[in-house]
């Protein structure tokens, strides 16, 4: 009886978490016909139906979108996040549910449901380039990737087909062209700024970014069940078109329709259960979230995409005595050397030009200016680089503020102004040491786990980044005759940019790295992370397309060993 049940619970795959990467996992792992179990925390959240305000004008929030003044008192923390509002608050953790220590302040900022943040981010997908790979190695930080660009190129191409991403063929070195479906159009301004910066600096590009929305849908993307883009720019509300990319949209329904899935809400990981005897991981540790009551499942092969910092506290939670500093942990790096991005600084100002031009309805997308910073040689005294993103829109004056007859006056009266143009930037951080996190010795969370201790900041090199950004971009924003030119520097915690990486990060050597290079533990060969802690260094692209990629690879790299029988 006892033996039976305990086979019901055995799979040959147990992914953790269903977000942008567990997501990716549950894809690939069913197409290539291996029984898989995804657990998630959260609860289920299916494509459509669970999107309760997607369809909602704005008159019909109860706050016209904005959030109730005691609700942003009590989640000081999630209320910095710009998507933290009425018709998305439902799919963020708020503050007292899921309690952390912050040794020094971190914002870190949650989605804990079925799809995981990929509900609610902002889609920018750019490619990591050669230059980012070799990184660490050039400039002497961390250790050196055990991959390079030629390595992952075709698992973002692979990944990029199914997930549809728009954008422009640039042909710049150091953000790799992709898999595009038609880009979104620059607004006049942004052109000509592109045009005034490309006549005066030969390597800094204004371009359109690249986002995973589907702006010329294939039929690979009409199977998944979605279609075009509207372009209505409310995506954190989840999008009932599947425009954009989300697990839930794309990879958990496929996963499904292979009838290899069993998809399992409310299932929180307490910890991987290491076998002393056949020196492999066996299974995991699971509370519901409901009862508390603890169950085990089994598997061959255990992939941790629970979010950076998440996949950390399971690992560090993970403890036998082969691993008693948590699992797979024989370096003593495991928790260490988390970075993020450097997202503090601001340039805003005002054109005076093409007045007699506007821009139409709505574009969920904006422009995005590669890095140009020590990219062929070490130019500045901070190491590496940033990038930022770009924007210039019509200002205009059609508030709806008011009720009734005068809400009605307001919306009709459009009047335009000057153009804003803004900017914002995107630095990459140096990972050290002194970044890290731990687990609380007492605390506990609802769960019986123990509370995670967060210490991670900022440091000399990221303060003279935000000075330089400031400087350049004001540069370049007087040389293209804008006005009234503001900076501003927000001194925000790190952790609000929502790209927090490393922990477990990859290397060539296990006495300095938890992961190989495909993503497997050095020391317990059937466990897998290749969520954001796998990141032995943090780039200025946005992230998830690179976890997308390295979880592809990843589960390529397990069903070709099994068939060799190493797995
Ligand atoms: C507002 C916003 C804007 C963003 N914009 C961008 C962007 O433009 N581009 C970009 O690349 N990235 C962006 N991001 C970041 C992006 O969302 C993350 O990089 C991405 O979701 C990470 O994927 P993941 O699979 O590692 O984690 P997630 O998508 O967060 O999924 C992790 C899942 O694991 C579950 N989980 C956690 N712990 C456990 C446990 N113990 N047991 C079981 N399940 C568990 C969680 O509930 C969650 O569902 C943005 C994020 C936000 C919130
Ligand atoms: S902009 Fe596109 S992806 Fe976003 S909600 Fe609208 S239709 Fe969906």
């Amino acid at each position: 009886m006892l033996e039976d049940s305990k086979k019901k619970r055995t799979f040959d795959a147990i992914v953790i978490g269903s977000g942008i990467s567990g997501g990716w996992a549950a894809k690939e792992f069913t197409q290539k016909g291996l029984k898989t179990l995804v657990l998630e925390r959260g609860r289920d959240v299916k494509h459509i139906v669970d999107y309760p305000t997607t369809m909602l004008q704005p008159w019909e929030l109860q706050h016209r979108g904005q959030l109730p003044l005691d609700i942003r008192k009590e989640n000081p923390v999630v209320s910095k996040c710009y998507a933290f509002h009425e018709g998305a608050a439902h799919f963020f953790v708020k503050d007292k549910e899921h309690p952390y220590i912050q040794e020094k302040p971190f914002d870190w900022i949650r989605g804990y449901q079925v799809g995981g943040k990929s509900l609610l981010w902002a889609r920018q997908t750019q490619r990591w380039s050669r230059f980012d790979f070799e990184g660490p190695a050039r400039d002497g930080f961390a250790v050196e990737w055990p991959i390079g660009y030629d390595d992952i190129a075709p698992w973002y191409s692979y990944v990029e087909k199914f997930v549809g991403i728009t954008g422009n063929k640039d042909g710049i070195d150091t953000l790799p062209d992709g898999e595009f479906q038609k880009p979104h159009e620059m607004s006049c301004v942004e052109k000509y700024f592109s045009q005034k910066v490309s006549e005066k600096y030969k390597d800094r590009h204004i371009i359109i970014g690249r986002a995973a929305h589907l702006t010329d849908p294939q039929q690979i993307h009409y199977d998944q069940g979605r279609a075009q883009c509207q372009n209505r720019a409310i995506c954190e509300r989840g999008c009932p078109y599947g425009g954009y990319f989300s697990s839930n949209a794309s990879t958990i329904p496929w996963a499904m329709r292979t009838g290899k899935l069993t998809l399992r809400p409310d299932s929180v990981v307490h910890s991987i259960i290491y076998d002393e005897k056949k020196g492999k991981a066996v299974g995991v540790r699971v509370v519901d979230a409901h009862t508390k009551a603890m169950t085990e499942y089994y598997a061959d092969v255990i992939f941790v995409n629970a979010a950076a910092i998440n996949t950390n506290l399971i690992l560090l939670n993970s403890v036998s005595s082969r691993f008693p500093a948590g699992l797979g942990n024989d370096s003593g790096v495991l928790g260490k050397y988390v970075a993020f991005h450097n997202y503090r600084a601001r340039v805003n100002g005002e054109f005076e030009g093409y007045l007699d031009q506007t821009t139409e309805g709505r574009r969920p997308n904006s422009g995005y200016i590669p890095r140009f910073r020590n990219v062929y040689k070490q130019e500045t005294d901070f190491l590496r680089g940033y990038a930022a993103g770009f924007g210039a829109n019509r200002i205009s004056y059609n508030s709806s503020q008011g009720l009734g007859e005068a809400l009605k006056n307001n919306l009709s009266a459009k009047k335009y102004g000057n153009w804003s143009v803004g900017s914002h930037m995107m630095g990459e951080t140096i990972p050290k040491e002194t970044n890290f996190v731990e687990l609380d010795k007492n605390l506990r969370d609802p769960f019986g786990i123990p509370q995670l201790r967060i210490s991670v900041d900022y440091d000399d090199n990221d303060e003279k980044m935000v000075r330089d950004y400031i400087a350049q971009m004001k540069e370049m924003f007087e040389m293209a005759g804008f006005t009234n030119i503001q900076a501003a520097d927000s001194k925000q915690a790190a952790g609000l940019d929502i790209h927090e990486m490393g922990g477990a990060r990859m290397g060539k050597d296990p006495r300095t790295s938890v992961l190989n290079g495909f993503n497997q533990m050095h020391a317990c060969k059937n466990v897998f992370v290749t969520d954001g802690a796998c990141m032995t260094s943090t780039s200025t692209q946005n992230p998830s397309l690179t976890y997308m990629a390295l979880t592809a690879r990843a589960v390529d790299y397990v069903v070709k060993e099994r068939k060799k029988g190493n797995l």
